[in-house]
C-alpha cells in the first residue's frame, strides 16, 4: 500500500520534559510531548498527523464507550549508550494489532502508515528515553470506534493513536500466584487471543480477589475443564521441569507474546529443549513433588521475565526452589542486552529507529 497522504507535524511549543522527575516515575502516568492519531472516516485511513499530546474530544455516543470495539499494543523503545534509540520486533507489534483489529471487526491500519508514524514520534520525543538497562519509552499504539452511534454494529469511524510513556526498571516484588479455577480468561472461539480492551476489564475483578488473598497475580486456567494453566496475568507463562521448558501453544485462547516468542527462539538455540503444548495442573502439582519442577516465569514486554516464588492449588502452596542459574534470570540477562544494544543481535531483533 502506497501512502496516500503525508504525515503532518505540529511541534509542541513548549516541551514538557523539565518538569519531569526521572527518580519518581510512576508506571504509565506521564506522557511525552506528541502523539499520532489517524483518524478512519468514509471507508478509508484518512490524513495522519502527529500532535502535541493533549485530550482527545469525543462523543458520549462513541461506540468503544459503549461496545468496546477497542484494541492496543505495548512496546518498547530503547536508547543504547551512544544515544541511537531500539525498537524490539516491532513488525510483530504491527501484525498483531491488526490480527487484533480484525477480530473485533475493527478495520486494518496500513503498515507505512504505521511505521512511519511511530519513527517520527519516536525521533521528536527521543530526549524522553533515557539510556541504560531498565529506562525505556513504553509504546502504546490503540484503536477505539469512534462513531457517535448506540446501535450494536460495527463503526463506521475510528481513531488509531499512539502514545509513549517513560517508564523507570522496577521490581515487582515477590511474585505469588493462585491457579483459578472458577474465573477464565478466554474461552474457544472467544477473543483471548486478541489485545482487546475488554480482555482487561474483565480480568481485574477476580484478579483484585486474588489480591486480597495475598497473591499478586492469577494462573488462567482453560475455561472448559479448569485443568491445563494457559497464561498468567496479562503475561505468558513458561514451566521448567528439569531442563526442559513447556509452555501452552498459541491458539484463540492465548495470547501470542512476542516475549514469549523470542524465549522460544533464545532458549532453541542456547540448546534448551522447549515444548509448545497443553501443561495440566496435575503435572505441575506431580513436578512438584519429585522436585523436578525448577521454574515458573511469566513473560511479557513490561518486565520481560517475571519468576514466580509460589503458586497455590485448592488451598495447598507450593514453594519453588530457589536454584542457580535459573533460566529466568539466563533468558532475560540476554533479552534485554540484545534490547539495549549490548549484546550480538544473531536473530535480527532489534529495530533501529535513529
Ligand atoms: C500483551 C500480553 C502478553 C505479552 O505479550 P508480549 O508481546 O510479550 O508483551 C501476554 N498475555 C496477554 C494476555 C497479553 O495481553
Amino acid at each position: 500500500m502506497n501512502l496516500t497522504h503525508s504525515l503532518q507535524i505540529s511541534k509542541t511549543a513548549q516541551s514538557r520534559l523539565p518538569e519531569v522527575d526521572f527518580d519518581n516515575l510512576a508506571f504509565g502516568e506521564i506522557f511525552t510531548d506528541h502523539m499520532f492519531v489517524c483518524t478512519f472516516r468514509d471507508g478509508k485511513w484518512q490524513s495522519p498527523e502527529i500532535l502535541p499530546y493533549q485530550d482527545i474530544p469525543m462523543s458520549p455516543a462513541a461506540s468503544a464507550l459503549h461496545y468496546g470495539q477497542a484494541v492496543f499494543e505495548g512496546m518498547k523503545a530503547y536508547k543504547d549508550d551512544a544515544g541511537s534509540v531500539w525498537l524490539f520486533r516491532p513488525e510483530l507489534n504491527f501484525n498483531r494489532i491488526n490480527t487484533s483489529a480484525k477480530r473485533l471487526s475493527i478495520p486494518e491500519f496500513p503498515k507505512e502508515y504505521f511505521f512511519e508514524g511511530l519513527h517520527n514520534l519516536l525521533q521528536l520525543d527521543s530526549n524522553w528515553i533515557q539510556p541504560g538497562i531498565g529506562n525505556s519509552l513504553y509504546v502504546r499504539p490503540f484503536v477505539f470506534a469512534s462513531q457517535a452511534c448506540v446501535q450494536a454494529a460495527p463503526s463506521t469511524e475510528y481513531k488509531f493513536i499512539i502514545i509513549c510513556s517513560p517508564v523507570k526498571a522496577y521490581y515487582s516484588g515477590e511474585v505469588n500466584v493462585l491457579i483459578e479455577k472458577k474465573f477464565s480468561r478466554a474461552a474457544a472461539g472467544g477473543v483471548g487471543y486478541a489485545k482487546a480492551a475488554g480482555n482487561y476489564a474483565a480480568q481485574f475483578y477476580p484478579t483484585a480477589l486474588a489480591n486480597q488473598k495475598g497473591f499478586q497475580q492469577i494462573i488462567w486456567t482453560d475455561a472448559s475443564s479448569h485443568q491445563f494453566l494457559e497464561e498468567a496475568g496479562t503475561m505468558n507463562i513458561f514451566f521448567r521441569i528439569n531442563n526442559t521448558l513447556i509452555t501452552a501453544p498459541t491458539g484463540d485462547t492465548i495470547l501470542n507474546g512476542i516475549t514469549r516468542k523470542s524465549v522460544i527462539e533464545w532458549a532453541k538455540a542456547a540448546g534448551i529443549k522447549v515444548e509448545e503444548r497443553a501443561v495440566a495442573i496435575d503435572e505441575i502439582i506431580t513436578a512438584q513433588h519429585n522436585g523436578s519442577l525448577k521454574e515458573i516465569f511469566g513473560s511479557g514486554t513490561a518486565v520481560v521475565i517475571s519468576p514466580v516464588n509460589s503458586f497455590a492449588y485448592e488451598d495447598e502452596r507450593y514453594q519453588l526452589p530457589k536454584i542457580k542459574n535459573a533460566y529466568a534470570l539466563q533468558i532475560k540477562k540476554a533479552i534485554t542486552e540484545i534490547q539495549y544494544n549490548q549484546a550480538e543481535d544473531p536473530f535480527g531483533w532489534r529495530h533501529k529507529v535513529s
